[in-house]
């Protein structure tokens, strides 16, 4: 039994004050902290208990248009709040294409931009893991690498990032809410998690002791909600993390797209959005040509780490046209039975 201390702060200053110490973990939902706690992968010596803080459980619309969720939103409650998933459907849809519907009841939006990479070797306590134990090595290179990264790898890690939640939010500018020893600050997500490079353990923008408090969506987001989808490819159906995903969002004006984004998900260890994708589809009228065009961009320098996952490649490149095309065809009224499964009926 390994030991460590348990802490119930009443604010957000107390809880950033406790969360100083060295080895300290924030615990939210617990559905991936706890479960790598068993598992001897994380091994804090403290644990900061955030579920009671006040003031992190609200969905607002602030007078700019901007919407803020703060961090302790749970994932189902989200997806389902009426205002958010008419303005954000292609959010919605992408939590809900996420895990199961017990983990989203529980699971929160800071535990999600949080979540630890699904690397099996780095969930495998004893194999060398440069993520887990920096220096030790990187399992992963030379073996199994099926669910690796094809854009953003490094020689010292080839991991990809599992939130399907955080695709959709790179697509649309969201911002990270920060509160630390040194104030409050906010960080783009499309600059929040860190490819790998030659420190593979230091994951996001987070400082030591910093504390996720809200999310942010700019009113710009909105004008998306008649053209975006979020499509995922998974071994299952559901309650499987993705293998390769992409979130989808057109505006179209006079028969042409106006503006376009486009982020795919399994690809790398950080959500992939490419400008020149984006670039490439505005002003062009919606026909495959032009999503090819977009896809063929955002898979510009893609390289498999190995022949188990080279397929990705192909892969990432078709499921990019379809999520443009069933964007161009419209935000369905509801969310598919099985969302953005690649077998629903849409
Ligand atoms: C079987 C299974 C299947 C899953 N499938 C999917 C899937 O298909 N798609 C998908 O996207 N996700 C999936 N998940 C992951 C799930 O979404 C995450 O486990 C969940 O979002 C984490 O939220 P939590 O509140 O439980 O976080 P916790 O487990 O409490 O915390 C996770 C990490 O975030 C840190 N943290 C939490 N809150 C904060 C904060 N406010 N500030 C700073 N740090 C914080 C913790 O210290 C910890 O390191 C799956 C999980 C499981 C167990
Ligand atoms: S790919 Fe990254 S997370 Fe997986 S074993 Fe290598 S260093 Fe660790």
């Amino acid at each position: 039994m390994r030991r460590f201390d348990y802490i119930r702060p009443a604010s957000v200053p107390e809880a950033v004050a406790a969360g100083q110490h060295p080895g300290t973990a924030y615990l939210a939902a617990g559905t991936n902290l706890v479960d790598l706690m068993k598992g001897g992968v994380a091994t804090p010596e403290r644990v900061v208990d955030i579920t009671r803080l006040p003031g992190l459980s609200a969905i607002e619309r602030l007078p700019d248009g901007t919407t803020r969720v703060g961090a302790l939103v749970r994932n189902s409650d989200l997806a389902h709040d009426p205002a958010f998933a008419k303005d954000y459907p292609m959010v919605a849809e992408a939590l809900l294409a996420g895990a199961s519907a017990q983990l989203r009841n529980a699971a929160t939006v800071g535990g999600n931009l949080m979540q630890r990479t699904r690397c099996p070797y780095f969930t495998d306590a004893v194999s060398p893991c440069n993520k887990r134990a920096p220096g030790s090595g990187c399992a992963a290179l030379g073996h199994a690498t099926r669910i690796h990264a094809v854009q953003g790898w490094s020689a010292h890690c080839i991991a990809t990032h599992p939130s399907d939640f955080c695709v959709p939010l790179a697509a649309f500018d969201a911002v990270v809410e920060i509160a630390g020893p040194d104030g409050d600050r906010a960080v783009p997500l499309t600059d929040f998690h860190r490819l790998p490079g030659d420190h593979p353990e230091r994951e996001t923008d987070l400082r030591p002791g910093e504390l996720i408090t809200a999310l942010r969506l700019p009113p710009e987001a909105a004008d998306f909600r008649a053209h975006a989808r979020y499509l995922k490819v998974r071994d299952r159906t559901s309650y499987a993390f993705a293998v390769v995903s992409a979130a989808a969002a057109l505006t179209l004006e006079g028969g042409r797209i106006g503006r376009a984004r486009l982020a795919l998900g399994g690809l790398a260890l950080k959500p992939w959005r490419v400008a020149e994708a984006e670039a490439a589809l505005a002003g062009q009228a919606p026909s495959p040509e032009a999503y090819a065009k977009a896809a063929d961009a955002a898979l510009a320098g893609a390289e498999p780490t190995g022949a188990a996952n080279a397929f990705k490649i192909e892969l990432a490149r078709r499921v990019a046209v379809r999520a443009l095309t069933q964007a161009a065809a419209g935000t369905p009224a509801r969310i598919p039975a099985l969302p953005a499964s690649p077998f629903g009926i849409v």
